[in-house]
């Protein structure tokens, strides 16, 4: 699948749209999902033209890589939930509902957050 320029988090990493910043540096922006399902819920995107994490992991150099990993930890470290516990994920392709065509990892955060899945097989 190739990138399209005018996804909604392209538009928010060019500051063409607004969105409500917790964290930014070289290699990640983090803002609040403007649909919280949690207490927490924010999501943190690489700074480069990546659909999905598929993609990222397949084309990103090394340190944006890292960089981006790093920043999740970060930005949960600094909403203050590392103690209580946090849930990252990060839909991929189309069984798995992905809406924006950005790659987005969403941190989950602030109530106990149950099973990982709705049992439904
Ligand atoms: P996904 O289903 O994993 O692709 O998640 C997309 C997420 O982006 C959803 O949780 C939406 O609520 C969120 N979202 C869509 N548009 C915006 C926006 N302009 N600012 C913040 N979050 C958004």
């Amino acid at each position: 699948m190739s990138y399209d320029p005018n996804n909604v988090f392209a538009k928010i990493l060019r500051g063409e749209i607004p969105c409500k910043r917790v964290y930014e540096d070289d290699f990640a922006l983090a803002f609040h999902d403007i649909n919280p399902r949690a207490p927490v819920h924010v999501l943190v995107i690489p700074k480069g033209a990546y659909v999905s994490m598929a993609d990222f992991t397949a084309q990103a150099p090394g340190e944006l890589l890292a960089g981006f990993l790093r920043a999740v930890g970060t930005v949960a470290r600094q909403l203050g939930v590392e103690e209580s516990g946090y849930r990252i994920l990060a839909n991929t392709g189309p069984n798995s509902h992905q809406e924006v065509p950005h790659l987005h990892v969403h941190i989950f955060a602030g109530r106990p957050l149950g099973p990982m899945l709705v049992e439904r097989h």
